[in-house]
């Protein structure tokens, strides 16, 4: 007996995905990122299935770039915050990773340093996000040191992060590339703005370099229903089984805290996935579920091991039939807003406990 609680991986989906970033850029390289365990769908399965398909993979620290090369993968792997403290630059060279230098102090680090090769560095511009990255009034001058550096190879990418590439309605983003082409224009570079969003809805901000992260795992950034994000099929399905029937009075609560109370004579089902599986404890009565294909509501407090669903309004419901959180059917982004959080949180927050099941090759 295997307990029915699973996060599915649909593979097929996953490299489709970084088809559909490929076509909205066709003249930019595609830089798959990777980081925080292939955003909870497990890192090493992502890169291996990427890795043929990009021109290069991103990840947050070295100790996710030692687990990929470890494994094998033999791409060009950047460190998307570069080094934390100088002695990890003779690593990099080593593992032949790619290098952001988000600050002077990194630049010092990597102009004292002695490595065993040049290392191919991205140099973060500050456009307006103010979280990493040089301020534009010093852009030029460290543009100007790196490329003098010997530890560094002669042409590295100058690149940014949009704050809300997200939301259409912002400015933020119109003003974060007109910052990045003023500060760019003198400087002779490749260059990369965008993330998912970026990918999505701004193709003036493809560059030489994109790096999409969450729409290769099938799921939209965007703020509402954006065209090019419907191309997209989600890589993770979260599903388990109903393993408990009941029917309650009216006036019956349900789960812990008692925080559901039947309005009518219900039918209550158990299912076997809980916070401990990743589903969201925050997740509120009423957020949708599928049952059998159909559509349910959560009710009453999410446990460790358990949820409780009102199926009422499916009376042929079963012990055993499946149950999807999220994934096939019903988007993490949708589930994401009834918690009050986004799917990036969902799916990356997954725990190892939940079997990652390769349910698509
Ligand atoms: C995480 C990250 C990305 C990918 O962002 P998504 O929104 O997941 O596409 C791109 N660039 C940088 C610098 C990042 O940290």
């Amino acid at each position: 007996m295997t307990r029915p609680a699973q996060a599915r991986l649909d593979l097929a989906a996953l490299r489709h995905n970084l088809g559909v970033a490929r076509a909205l850029a066709p003249n930019s390289r595609v830089m798959a990122v990777v980081k925080a365990n292939g955003y909870g769908h497990g890192a090493l399965v992502v890169a291996q299935q990427l890795a043929p398909l990009a021109d290069a993979l991103a990840v947050a620290c070295i100790e996710e770039a030692v687990a990929l090369r470890e494994a094998g993968i033999a791409v060009p792997i950047l460190l998307l915050q570069g080094v934390f403290e100088a002695a990890e630059l003779p690593l990099v060279a080593e593992l032949d990773l790619w290098l952001s230098i988000t600050n002077a102090q990194q630049l010092a680090w990597l102009e004292e340093a002695s490595l065993a090769r040049p290392l191919q560095c991205w140099l973060k511009l500050d456009t307006g996000m103010h979280r990493l990255g040089v301020a534009p009034a010093e852009a030029a001058a460290l543009y100007r040191r790196l490329r003098s550096t010997p530890q560094a190879l002669p042409e590295p990418v100058l690149c940014t992060h949009f704050a809300a590439a997200d939301d259409l309605a912002s400015d933020q983003t119109r003003e974060q590339i007109a910052l990045f082409e003023q500060l760019t224009a003198p400087l002779p570079a490749p260059r990369s703005a965008a993330n998912s969003a970026g990918v999505l809805a701004w193709p003036e901000a493809h560059y030489d370099w994109v790096r999409p992260g969450y729409m290769l795992y099938g799921n939209s950034p965007m703020a509402g229903a954006h065209p090019n994000a419907r191309a997209l099929r989600p890589v993770m399905t979260l599903q388990s089984a109903v393993t408990g029937l009941r029917e309650v009075a009216a006036g019956a609560v349900v789960g812990y805290g008692a925080t559901w109370t039947a309005t009518r004579p219900s039918r209550i089902a158990t299912v076997s996935v809980g916070y401990g599986d990743g589903y969201p404890r925050h997740a509120p009565s009423g957020t949708p579920v599928v049952v059998k294909g159909r559509r349910a509501a959560l009710a009453g407090r999410v446990s460790m091991d358990m949820i409780t669903v009102d199926v009422t309004d499916l009376p042929d419901v079963r012990l055993g039939d499946r149950v999807v959180l999220w994934g096939e059917g019903l988007s993490v982004d949708e589930v994401a807003r009834h918690v009050g959080t986004i799917g990036y949180e969902l799916t990356t927050r997954m725990p190892a406990r939940a079997p990652r099941i390769v349910a698509t090759p």
